[in-house]
């Protein structure tokens, strides 16, 4: 199984679950049974910039849990790895995995980190539609142009943006000419 990862619009946050070692080091990827695992950096930077010490191999039994985490520097809840199917105990983050996670699993630890961007992506839409709001009332102002050009009076504008005269003449008279 691939490393599944998630990124927002903005490039600013990048999700993915990694394996979680007790002596700190985390997952970077798996193959088969051999996880590749690093210390991560400490100092705030991002997660993935890893700096202390080289890759190193480590097999899969040595997983001790799961987190998922961020580009952003944010990491959620970790999962305790157990031992059997019989210890398993979602609702207090304990969780069995004979080797890689499945797919589902993965699924169920990146639900923290959607809600970890909610925020971001709730920002991101109000500016891109901002952004659409400013070009729209840039077209608008040639429209408005392109019809007094063309011998439209300003009453006919005005109920036409379903504003009064007055408004569409202090609005637009000074810009379009
Ligand atoms: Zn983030």
């Amino acid at each position: 199984m691939d490393v599944m990862s998630r990124q927002t619009d903005d490039g600013k946050h990048e999700g993915f679950v990694t394996a979680w070692f007790p002596d700190g080091m985390l997952g970077t990827g798996f193959t088969g049974n051999t996880v590749f695992a690093r210390m991560p950096c400490t100092d705030g930077r991002k997660l993935h910039d890893y700096d202390r010490g080289e890759e190193v191999e480590r097999p899969d039994s040595e997983v001790a849990g799961w987190q998922p985490v961020c580009e952003c520097g944010w990491r959620g809840s970790l999962w305790r790895r157990v031992a059997t199917e019989a210890e398993q105990d979602l609702t207090v983050y304990r969780a069995y995995s004979r080797d890689s996670l499945s797919d589902d699993f993965d699924e169920m630890l990146m639900v923290e980190w959607e809600q970890h961007i909610a925020p971001a992506t709730a920002v991101h839409e109000v500016a891109l539609i901002t952004a659409e709001i400013r070009d729209a009332e840039q077209r608008r102002v040639e429209a408005v142009t392109r019809a007094r050009a063309a011998g439209a009076s300003w009453e006919a504008i005005a109920q036409a943006a379903n504003i009064t005269r007055q408004s569409a003449h202090e609005r637009w008279s000074k810009i379009t000419r």
